[in-house]
């Protein structure tokens, strides 16, 4: 009976660690909860790559200009991403001093971290047609720096995924509003969906949904151990997080 009862707890034991083994850490905006650094800058992306994360998450923005800049708010220290020009956004500090990175400097600064995957976020802008050409020049960056065999895009819009599954049809594209089954998504020709924590406890059969057909899933912003416990047993693939370090010794 104890060989029994010590034999399943070994299995559920070994079948645990297996699924937990699987979940991928991306730092949500780089890692920037640390000293010297700061969300989407240089610093939060050399940090999430410091501590072996598999991803580190950024936003891109177009400016009023055409330029593509790195930054999570649409208005920043007063001045607005898409409407504000280059000249003026390039004024502003990041909290640990950094100026506001171009993309084009961002992506160069990944050439000598090369384990880190590059996760970029492309904002929904003001209309359709910036989208369209955020999205091509954003692909041309990332074949500039050759960085697209080790990038997955994300984006709240459907417009800018579709964009990018046109130019890149073999780089995985995520789609981030979490009102799209995963049939939908799969229909679309969607790697995966990476939803927010409550739309995906709102739908957690989306995981094996997702899984069963070839789907990934990626789920943000988990900051909380509890969350983190809930969303690695639920079995998703990625886990987007302000803790990485955190997670990571969870999973270990
Ligand atoms: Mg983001």
């Amino acid at each position: 009976m104890t060989k029994k009862i010590t034999f399943f707890a070994l299995l559920w034991l070994a079948v645990f660690s297996v699924s937990q083994a699987q979940v991928k850490v991306v730092a949500h905006r780089g890692y920037w909860k640390v000293a010297g650094s700061a969300q989407n800058s240089l610093a939060a992306f050399a940090k999430a790559d410091s501590i072996g994360a598999f991803g580190s998450e950024f936003d891109v923005w177009m400016t009023a200009d055409g330029k593509l800049v790195v930054n999570h708010d649409g208005t920043f220290k007063g001045v607005s991403m898409e409407k504000g020009t280059l000249s003026e956004i390039r004024k502003i500090r990041l909290d640990n001093g950094e100026q506001l990175p171009t993309l084009d400097e961002y992506l160069k600064s990944m050439l000598n971290k090369p384990n880190t995957r590059v996760v970029l976020e492309m904002k929904s802008l003001s209309n359709l047609s910036r989208e369209d050409e955020a999205a091509q020049k954003i692909v041309k960056a990332l074949k500039k720096y050759k960085l697209l065999n080790r990038t997955d895009i994300i984006a709240f819009s459907i417009n800018a995924c579709l964009a990018f599954k046109k130019l890149l049809p073999d780089t995985k594209i995520y789609y981030l509003d979490g009102d799209l089954s995963p049939r939908k998504i799969k229909n679309l020709g969607l790697a995966g969906i990476d939803y927010s924590m409550n739309a995906l406890r709102q739908h957690p059969e989306w995981v094996e949904e997702s899984h069963k057909l070839g789907l990934e899933v990626n789920v943000w912003t988990v900051n909380k151990e509890e969350d983190m416990k809930y969303f690695i047993e639920l079995g998703v693939d990625i886990i987007t997080t302000d803790q990485p370090e955190e997670l990571q010794k969870l999973l270990r």
